[in-house]
């Protein structure tokens, strides 16, 4: 079966979050299922450079305004499609926005253009491939499903969110310039209060929708968490499904990782000291047995990072250590500095973007924190459970999903990895942080929650076995339930 993904971002081209690790880990995890996957990105400067010459497969003469081509490609082990579009993506910052950091204004046109091309791979532009499935993600890839409803191509579709709060709504006018028929601008189309949105374009047209774990798969059918769009996915529900995010095993391994300075096992635990102690050299923080709590993370109201510099004294004051890596919103920042420099040698931050610092906070921290109000999966608590840095999650979305809280019966039980605690509630974040500190006081307990998460299976394995057995549903003319 041959499936053509369409990603914005694709590790190790180019990421922002958790979207481009699954795009990345996904076609070899389907490989082993007999998914042939293909991908579709935009030709961003990081993806031409590393793509080297390529293989033209089609030229527009014009697309979105200007000279286009899809070319055939590899990157390492990813089998690509590149949309060369210089007047498109051919500009410094990221794959969304300006250098400042506001949204580039054609976003519409270049993620248009995105769907555009995916509906044409799928029509047979190249011969070598044509797609029996086209699996969109995102807002970005939202109108790949309505072009290939209103186009030639006749494969099914399937759209993954990753991020119901990332929908790419544009204003009316834009819609005679996107190339559907008249009454594709309907509400059982794309149109969306009153403008059009890609991502509910993706959900109205798609034959099956994905998202990354069960309980979010629940909660956006709610007002609470369906930011608008929870109508339209309850009158999908038989379409929808939830598939928890696995993680690439191999790049994320205590026993090889290169980032760390000491590797080690489930086996045995000793040499994480060596890591511990450069995380505490890293944050300048004391050396002592009190335990480091880590984050990692965009710093948004979405990750909870404003509950946290509200909690910041006191979670100092239950006898934690703070190592915070993240950058994003410019206030939270700042809240997030003063607070660590009133607390020198119990916090430190690094503001900025660094994998190799995340490898080695998960290898040496002794827990990670994450204070999600929601949280479609979320991937670095799958990391945490990976490298024995335990998850300490607000109970929500994926979060809820992965961890189990180490409440009396699951520690009696032996089954605990994690701690639990209420979402958006700095009471309960503080309160699993005092269960934190109590149960690190207790080494062989703590050990034991180390070790029953680093043997969790974290892979891809599973979850890869069920977007193939979606594939087979969806092409044999199933909701895929
Ligand atoms: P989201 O996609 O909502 O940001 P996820 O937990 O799904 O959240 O994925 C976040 C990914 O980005 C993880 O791989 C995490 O390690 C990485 N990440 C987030 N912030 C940083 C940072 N400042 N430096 C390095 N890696 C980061």
């Amino acid at each position: 079966m041959k499936v053509l993904s369409v990603a914005s971002e694709i590790v190790p081209l180019v990421k922002t979050g958790g979207l481009a690790d699954v795009a990345g880990a996904l076609p070899a995890a389907l490989a082993e299922h007999g998914v042939e996957m293909r991908t579709l990105v935009p030709g961003y400067p990081s993806v031409m450079e590393a793509i080297g010459k390529g293989t033209k497969v089609h030229a527009y003469p014009a697309l979105f305004g200007g000279k286009a081509a899809i070319m055939r490609a590899k990157a390492g082990a990813l089998s690509l499609y590149v949309l060369d579009a210089p007047h498109l993506y051919d500009r410094p910052g990221g794959p969304y926005g300006q250098p400042t950091g506001s949204n580039w204004p054609d976003n519409w046109k270049r993620f248009a253009a995105l769907g555009k091309a995916a509906a044409d791979i799928a029509a047979g532009r190249d011969a070598k491939f044509v797609p029996d499935i086209v699996h969109a993600h995102d807002w970005q890839a939202g109108l790949a499903p309505a072009y290939l409803r209103h186009g030639a191509a006749t494969a099914p579709s399937v759209i993954t969110v990753h991020n119901l709060a990332f929908q790419g709504q544009f204003q009316a006018d834009i819609f005679p310039e996107l190339g559907l028929p008249p009454e594709a601008m309907a509400v059982d189309g794309i149109e969306y209060y009153g403008g059009v949105g890609f991502l509910k374009a993706g959900l109205q047209y798609a034959d099956a929708i994905t998202t990354v774990s069960p309980t979010y798969a629940r909660e956006i059918r709610t007002p609470e968490f369906g930011m608008g769009l929870d109508g339209l996915l309850r009158a999908r529900a038989d379409r929808l499904h939830g598939i928890l995010n696995g993680i690439d095993i191999t790049a994320w391994d205590p026993q090889t990782d290169l980032e760390l300075a000491g590797n080690y096992s489930a086996r045995s635990l000793k040499p994480r000291a060596a890591n511990r102690k450069a995380v505490e050299e890293r944050f300048g923080l004391d050396h002592d047995n009190d335990p480091i709590i880590c984050l990692i993370t965009r710093l948004t109201w979405q990750k909870g990072v404003d509950i946290l510099a509200a909690e910041f004294d006191a979670i100092i004051g239950a006898g934690a250590k703070l190592a915070i890596l993240g950058a994003g919103d410019h206030a939270l920042e700042g809240a997030l500095l003063a607070a660590a420099a009133r607390h020198r040698g119990r916090a430190g931050i690094v503001v900025g973007y660094d994998e190799a610092l995340a490898h080695l906070m998960q290898g040496g921290a002794d827990a990670i924190l994450i204070p999600s109000r929601f949280e479609p999966c979320g991937l670095t608590q799958l990391y945490g459970l990976r490298y024995g840095c335990v998850p300490i999650v607000a109970r929500t979305g994926g979060l809820a999903d992965t961890v189990i809280d180490a409440n009396d019966a699951a520690v009696s039980a032996g089954s605990a990895t994690g701690l639990h605690f209420a979402p958006g509630r700095g009471d309960s974040m503080l309160d699993a942080l005092h269960r934190a500190v109590a149960l690190h006081r207790e080494p062989e307990q703590w050990q034991a929650m180390q070790k029953r998460g680093m043997k969790a299976d974290v892979s891809w394995n599973r979850s890869a076995g069920r977007y193939a057995a979606l594939y087979r549903a969806v092409l044999a003319g199933g909701s895929g339930a």
